[in-house]
């Protein structure tokens, strides 16, 4: 019998959903969002540690892959974010946040906040939810990023703001989302530090 696509482990494992975002954010390895520094970084180890931690010697700052992205200044877990994603991008109506937070337990508030996270950075992507049938989804370009001020979510968003909404690009089988644009790609001024 094929493999159900929702048993995949990414939607299930938090380091395995790390791994899955790594994969596609940073494709020819980790890029520190600091400073753009990509050589001496080393993965963070130890039990205290949390998943998906890295330093840059260059500038000596943490991040995880998550900085940077849509997915920046949010406690939610990654795997649950992939959840949210898959479900947007599945269904051709799209999915209410009432809906995502019934069917994720996340709460209302959590789920209307991932789920304007996701469609904005859908829309910058300039991806329909589900790419249209038959249609392919546009090539890999540089996307527009949108400051925190212009986004109602800044005021959703507890702490930080997030430096950008990530610019999606290319699409991923399994998943209709445009991966490469999650990648921080231009400019160093990312660093929620910087947001304090
Ligand atoms: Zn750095």
């Amino acid at each position: 019998m094929a493999k159900s696509v929702l048993s995949e482990k990414h939607f299930h494992d938090e380091a395995a959903a790390y791994r899955f975002v790594e994969k596609r954010v940073w494709p020819d390895g980790p890029v520190c969002p600091h400073c753009g520094g990509v050589e001496r970084i080393s993965k963070m180890k130890g039990t205290s540690t949390r998943i998906g931690a890295y330093k840059c010697y260059q500038c000596r700052k943490p991040f995880t892959v998550k900085v940077g992205t849509v997915f920046e200044a949010s406690h939610v877990k990654l795997h649950l974010w992939l959840q949210a994603i898959f479900l947007m991008s599945s269904s051709k109506k799209g999915i209410s946040s009432q809906q995502l937070h019934r069917t994720l337990g996340v709460t209302v508030k959590t789920a209307w906040f991932m789920s304007h996270r996701i469609r904005e950075a859908m829309r910058s992507g300039d991806l329909s939810p589900m790419g249209g049938e038959g249609k392919t989804l546009k090539p890999t370009r540089p996307i527009t990023v949108l400051s925190p001020n212009a986004s109602p979510l800044s005021s959703a968003v507890a702490g930080p703001s997030p430096r950008r909404v990530a610019s999606l690009a290319s699409a991923v089988s399994g998943l209709s989302w445009p991966w490469s644009s999650v990648a921080a790609t231009s400019g160093h001024s990312m660093s929620p530090m910087q947001a304090k």
